[in-house]
């Protein structure tokens, strides 16, 4: 198995693939007030087995369109979705939210969470941009620093990562550059990394390593999650997920 089957291998039961939660979920849809009543088409980019897309359904009456990269995540989606009754408001699209089919002003609603840094979140907002429609909206969840300053070891563990790790301030300002008026942000809380992901995560690993035997990448793709989620336990103070819900104008 190649390394990138691996992963998905460890992370296609999952209830999610990154940290949330479905109270998160309904937050951020309801800082949208009454338009929430009002949406038809949503696009939730980067979705993996859909937590947020089932969520998505559950409170509103809005057709979603999920994406992924990984049919296996997308198949799980839809198991979900039919033993839950959506099978005829989500549908599926393996594709890369970097290349999207879709036409200029088809949502009312573009949903990501904890994807679009697979292309960068300046790159992303502005190439989803034009498959909103003027007034409609934009949710996405995304690494943040929560403080303008913080210990060198975090710094550059995730400035390694992802170069674009930010604060909330300059984030919202590359919305308001890029055709964007926030509507609201909150950073997302500690459950939602430690219960509802990595938790779940650090259960698997045993079976996971024992399933295919004990390999030096499997060990090593173990190894990589736990340095993350021990520098996660050091350092929460300085780093959440940030929502940041926008409108397009
Ligand atoms: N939104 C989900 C998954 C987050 S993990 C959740 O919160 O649980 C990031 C997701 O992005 C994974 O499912 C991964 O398969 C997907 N992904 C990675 N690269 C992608 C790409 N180029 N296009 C679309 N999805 C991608």
């Amino acid at each position: 198995m190649t390394e990138i089957e691996l992963i998905i291998e460890l992370h296609k039961d999952a209830q999610r693939q990154g940290p949330g939660s479905y109270a998160e979920t309904v937050r951020a849809l309801d800082m949208i007030g009454d338009d929430k009543n009002t949406l038809k088409k949503i696009a939730d980019i980067g979705c993996g087995s859909g937590a947020s897309t089932l969520a998505l359904a559950k409170n509103t009456s809005a057709h979603i369109t999920a994406v992924d990269l990984f049919p296996e995540f997308l198949e799980k989606l839809q198991q979900s979705a039919n033993a839950q009754g959506y099978n005829e408001r989500i549908s599926t699209e393996t594709l890369s939210m970097d290349d999207l089919p879709f036409a200029d002003d088809e949502f009312d609603m573009i949903w990501s969470e904890g994807a679009i840094y697979n292309m960068g979140f300046e790159n992303g907002i502005k190439a989803w941009r034009k498959y909103i429609r003027t007034g409609g909206y934009l949710a996405v969840s995304e690494i943040t620093w929560k403080t303008a300053t913080r210990p060198e070891e975090i710094d550059l563990h995730w400035n390694r990562e992802y170069p674009e790790i930010d604060t909330a301030s300059n984030k919202v300002r590359i919305l308001e550059q890029n055709g964007y008026s926030l509507v609201g942000y909150f950073a997302l809380p500690e459950y939602c990394w430690i219960d509802n992901y990595y938790r779940p995560m650090q259960e698997r690993f045993s079976e996971f390593t024992d399933k295919h035997g004990n390999t030096e990448l499997a060990q090593s793709i173990v190894e990589t999650e736990r340095r993350e989620i021990a520098l996660y336990e050091t350092y929460k103070d300085y780093y959440s997920y940030g929502f940041y819900i926008a409108q397009k104008l």
